[in-house]
């Protein structure tokens, strides 16, 4: 973790950023709830999971003690899983998720931050929205009373090379500040979720608000 934090640091200072201005993830989804719970004592009180099963001990273990963040794909059948016990929604990308996440919320009385993800490479593996769409979409959005827009998201694909990741988290935020500019939603949408154990430093220069780390920060269990 001290290594981490010192990479962070000098990101940071690479790109004149304030070590402030980054929030850390801790993706905990390849470890055991002990474990979560020894990083969220270890002062990392963000912790990403991508599935409701698997993410539930450490829910029911840590709950009020830390924050969750849902950083997978959302089927509209687990959203009652995920609406109410996660403080943040990495992955709305598209219109029926939405909906229903705002649905969900609107019954509980509450509005869930979100992230709108972009599938900024292209990739037939990656999860969503097509730049070209993200307009419309924040427009579709906009009424959502249970939703509240925070930010885009997105993954790069993995390359060996961290630095070839550049161009897809430049253009997250390109995308990110052009929507502003449009003032289609009702707050500026101020954050970025983008960086991985693989390519994070790069993410940093490139303006990410939230990295989201897993196995350069918390590691691997074979039992996670
Ligand atoms: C698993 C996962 C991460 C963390 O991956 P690492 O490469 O282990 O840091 C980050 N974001 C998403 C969406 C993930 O599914």
């Amino acid at each position: 973790m001290q290594d981490v934090e010192r990479r962070l640091e000098d990101a940071c200072a690479r790109s004149g950023r304030r070590r402030e201005e980054v929030n850390v993830v801790a993706v905990t989804k390849y470890v055991s709830a002990e474990l979560a719970q020894r990083v969220a004592a270890a002062g990392c009180r963000h912790l990403g999971e991508n599935r409701w099963p698997a993410a539930e001990a450490k829910w029911r273990l840590l709950q009020g003690q830390a924050v969750f963040h849902y950083i997978g794909s959302l089927q509209t059948n687990k959203v009652k899983d995920v609406v109410g016990r996660f403080d943040y929604i990495h992955s709305v990308d598209r219109l029926s998720l939405a909906t229903e996440i705002h649905k969900r919320a609107a019954s509980l009385g509450i509005a869930v931050p979100c992230f709108i993800q972009v599938n900024v490479s292209g990739e037939d593996s990656k999860h969503g929205l097509a730049p070209e769409g993200l307009a419309a979409f924040a427009e579709s959005i906009r009424g959502l009373a249970g939703i509240r827009p925070v930010g885009l998201m997105t993954m790069a694909p993995f390359e060996s090379e961290a630095e070839e990741t550049r161009p897809v988290f430049r253009e997250l935020r390109r995308l990110r500040d052009a929507l502003n500019e449009r003032a289609l939603l009702a707050e500026p949408l101020t954050e970025l979720s983008m960086g991985m154990s693989n390519d994070f430093e790069v993410a940093v220069e490139e303006g990410a608000t939230w990295v989201r780390l897993g196995t350069v920060l918390v590691g691997k269990e074979d039992n996670g």
